[in-house]
């Protein structure tokens, strides 16, 4: 199972929303599952060895090799896919792809069981055939273990599997399989039910670590990322930056007078004036490796990797001029906001102290109100 890596953007984004986390959740169920691949075909090639050997005199021998094959192969096949599963996280395209194919296997696996069960049944031998019913049996409770952590995974497998010899146990002259052709069906529906269990239990704790991974990294209050987001992303940046020999910008944006605001329209109208103003911010960062922070009351951060000091200032600008227009087209009965920008922008060096570029945007800030807000300042050097 993987956590979000500190900063990882990727990973901050697919927890933003409900359904990513849900996404999310259901990959890292996947993760378990594709985990157990090489179990799952240890499993599976020592079972129909076993099955095969134990039949070989009352079932066809050509069957038995063919049906041998397929398994051994088929086996391989979904150990591969397994093996194929990557480590990192996924989008939910991917995992909607991952998904497919597993289920698909997973049905594949259980049918080729069912097969056994219902060509390799040998009407009124009863030992021959409680060999072959034991070998089932077994692997369905071993897919308990190894499915249940997918939410339909196991009856995929179940259902298949189980019916030819089911039927065939019930449909059988001698009064043993007839028994057992009965009770397989509540054996087979407890295991079932138990499934369910393991598979709830997993995914109420993947969600419940994914949300807290989710309520660590975000702003409660306007759903852009916190300043811890802030910080271990900025750390991130500043190494990678480094490495690839980029520019790396930062912009930080401090409401003007928002004391004031608060004071005079109050502070649920300040709540959300800030949601629209991260609202606003969000939106006009567009490249997937930038981001946004609220990282202090009324005091935001955008993150700007490989952006020189121009382009950063262009951006914040534009900011500038957007909250302009938008307070313009507020009636009177809300505050018409603008905010100071500072911004540096820098090619992070071994001999530089990571904080420098946060102070140098610090200082922009500063000197933009000191000349009166409502302005964007840069610090070069
Ligand atoms: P300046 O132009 O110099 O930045 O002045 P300012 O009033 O914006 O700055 P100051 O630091 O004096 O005050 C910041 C105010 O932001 C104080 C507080 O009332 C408000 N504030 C901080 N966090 C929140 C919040 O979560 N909600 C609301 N409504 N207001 C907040
Ligand atoms: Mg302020
Ligand atoms: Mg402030």
């Amino acid at each position: 199972m993987k956590d979000i890596e500190t900063g990882d953007l990727e990973s901050l984004w697919r927890v933003r929303s409900e359904t990513h986390r849900e996404a999310a959740a259901t990959a890292d169920h996947l993760r378990v599952v594709m985990s157990h691949s090489l179990f799952v075909f240890l499993g599976n090639i020592a079972a129909c060895s076993t099955l095969s050997a134990g039949l070989w005199k009352q079932v066809p021998q050509g069957l038995l090799l063919a049906w041998m094959g397929v398994m051994v192969l088929f086996s391989t096949v979904r150990w591969l896919i397994g093996r194929g599963f990557p480590q990192g996280p996924l989008s939910s395209t991917e995992t909607r792809y991952w998904e497919r194919r597993f289920i698909l296997s997973v049905a594949v696996s259980g049918a080729l069981w069912g097969v056994a069960g219902g060509l390799f049944f040998v009407s009124d031998h009863r030992d021959s055939n409680l060999y072959l019913a034991l070998h089932i049996v077994s692997m369905c409770a071993a897919a308990a273990a190894t499915l249940s952590y997918h939410r339909i995974a196991y009856p995929v497998f179940l259902l298949p599997a189980i019916v030819p010899i089911t039927v065939n146990m019930i449909w059988d002259g001698v009064s043993t399989s007839k028994i057992m052709g009965f009770v397989l069906p509540f054996y087979f529906t407890l295991l079932y039910m138990l499934s369910r269990e393991i598979y709830q239990t997993a995914h109420e704790s993947f969600l419940a670590r994914i949300n807290s991974q989710y309520l660590a990294m975000f702003d409660y209050l306007t759903g852009v990322t916190n300043r811890r987001a802030f910080e271990e992303t900025m750390e991130r940046e500043w190494y990678r930056a480094m490495r690839e020999r980029r520019m790396l910008a930062l912009v930080i944006a401090d409401i003007d007078n928002f004391k004031l605001c608060n004071d005079t329209y109050g502070h649920q109208m300040g709540d959300r004036m800030l949601k629209k103003v991260a609202t606003l911010l969000e939106k006009r960062i567009r490249r997937g490796a930038d981001l946004v922070a609220r990282i202090g009351g009324e005091e935001f951060a955008l993150i700007l990797p490989d952006t020189d000091l121009s382009g950063a200032v262009a951006l914040a600008e534009s900011i500038r001029q957007d909250m302009r227009v938008s307070a313009s087209r507020e009636s009177d009965e809300t505050p018409k906001l603008t905010m100071s920008f500072g911004v540096a922008s820098l090619l992070p060096e071994a001999s530089l102290d990571p904080g420098i570029l946060f102070r140098r945007a610090d200082a922009a800030v500063y000197e933009a109100k000191r000349k009166g807000r409502d302005r964007v300042e840069f610090r070069s050097d």
